[in-house]
């Protein structure tokens, strides 16, 4: 049986593992990325990346790569109460001073992949990776191509293998979760009617619904509804429009609108990993966190961790040290991600008279006191301390 070896072996080459094998690749290391699926299609995944998501992006020298894929800025982020919509200007109001970015996510992926190609990175498709085995001074990956059977030999290895990462239980890690599980179907339409310079989000906190609209151009978007149970209605495109006016679109929205490719609905709750390292191998992306696609904030958080163990390795010549500073980094920003989460849901989602009542008093007060409601999900969560006093003044209890 062959055997290659490696620096860096990385499980899965979506976004957060391609990103992760260019990181490396141009900093000069041996990098393989194996990558399950011989083409990227349509699964619903994101397509909006928060504008400190978009940073990331920069950071890692990626926004070019996708923009020349097809992407759009989005400038704006208009949020819809009943009927009426407020804009806002997320270059002028938000920390990164940058638009956010929607796309059609296998083109963002394909992208990406092709950069790690570039800049050095051994890429492999329709290779699938059974288990990964601990081995003294590296990791040893079993993996299955149409070719056979191989092993892989690697210094570390980084397993980002999405949200149903298999690697994480066969690498011996607990899964975390929250019990609360939320519905969202994503289709794409064509002929729609709203400003393609912005993001748009409608809530309807009485059934607890939330419809979005990522234009990818004038006409062209992504459309996603959350709900917080399964429903049949979102087995057909009209079931779907229906969802979308339920949670406040206006009708003129769809009227002229055909939906185009795949619909289907993702269960999703919040599931992590503490600590998404040990022994050579750590966690990226969906693997070490998948929040709740509610607040949209995958990609970010995906982007994030990819720049951490980038910086962590690249300063450090002890891998395993790397690893668990690493790690320390992506508990301390995704704690802060998942607790805003968690606080936007109870405010913005909770049905029933008291929960009108909070939302009412919270977001009155909001207004005349931006500091109260921290600006994590667009912003990022950097600078932010989510402690009992600042959960006071979200929700105007102090
Ligand atoms: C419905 C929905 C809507 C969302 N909306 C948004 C949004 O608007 N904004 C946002 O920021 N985030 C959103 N997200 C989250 C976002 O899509 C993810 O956070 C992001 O795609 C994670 O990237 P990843 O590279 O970690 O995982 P993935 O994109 O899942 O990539 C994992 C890759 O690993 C491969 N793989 C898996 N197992 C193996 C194996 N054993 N061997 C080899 N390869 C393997 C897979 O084929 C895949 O290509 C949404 C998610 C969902 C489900």
């Amino acid at each position: 049986m062959a055997v290659d070896r490696y620096d860096f072996a990385i499980i899965g080459g979506g976004i957060g593992g391609a990103a992760f094998g260019k990181a490396m690749a141009e900093r000069g290391a041996s990098v393989l990325v194996l990558e399950r699926t011989k083409t990227f299609a349509d699964r619903i995944r994101g397509e909006w990346i928060a504008p400190w998501g978009v940073a990331e992006l920069k950071e890692l020298g990626l926004y070019d790569a996708v923009m020349e894929r097809g992407a759009h800025e989005l400038p704006g982020f208009t949020r819809y109460s009943g009927r009426s919509g407020t804009r806002r200007d997320i270059v002028a109001s938000a920390r990164p001073g940058i638009p956010a970015v929607s796309f059609f996510h296998p083109d963002a992926q394909e992208a990406i992949l092709n950069a790690a190609l570039a800049a050095g990175a051994t890429v492999e498709r329709g290779a699938v990776v059974q288990d990964v085995r601990r081995t003294p001074g590296g990791a040893v990956l079993s993996v299955r191509t149409g070719g056979g059977d191989r092993d892989v030999n690697a210094r570390f290895v980084v397993a980002a293998d999405g949200r149903d990462s298999t690697m994480r239980g066969s690498a011996g890690f607990e899964i975390r979760r929250s019990p609360a599980v939320r519905y969202t179907a994503g289709l794409m339409f064509e002929g729609i009617d709203i400003d393609a310079t912005s993001a748009h989000m409608w809530i309807n906190p009485g059934i607890g619904s939330v419809a979005y609209l990522f234009p990818h151009g004038p006409g062209v978007g992504r459309a996603f509804v959350v709900l917080g149970e399964r429903s049949e209605s979102l087995e057909t495109p009209e079931g779907f429009v229906m969802e979308c006016l339920r949670a406040g679109v206006r009708r003129d929205v769809y009227r002229a609108a055909k939906p185009i490719g795949l619909l289907a609905t993702v269960a999703a709750s919040d599931r992590w990993v503490d600590h998404p390292y040990h022994d050579g191998v750590a966690l990226i992306g969906d693997a070490a966190g998948t929040s709740d696609p509610t607040w949209g904030q995958g990609i970010a958080t995906t982007l994030r961790d990819v720049r951490l163990l980038r910086d962590a390795l690249g300063g450090d010549d002890d891998l395993d040290r790397a690893g668990h500073a690493y790690a320390d980094l992506h508990d301390l920003f995704w704690q802060t991600v998942l607790e805003l989460e968690s606080w936007a849901t109870t405010l913005m989602l909770e049905a029933g008279p008291e929960a009108d009542a909070r939302r009412r008093h919270a977001m009155g007060l909001w207004k005349d006191d931006h500091s109260r409601s921290p600006d994590v999900l667009i912003s990022g969560p950097d600078g932010y301390v989510l402690d009992e006093p600042a959960r006071h003044r979200y929700f105007g209890e102090d």
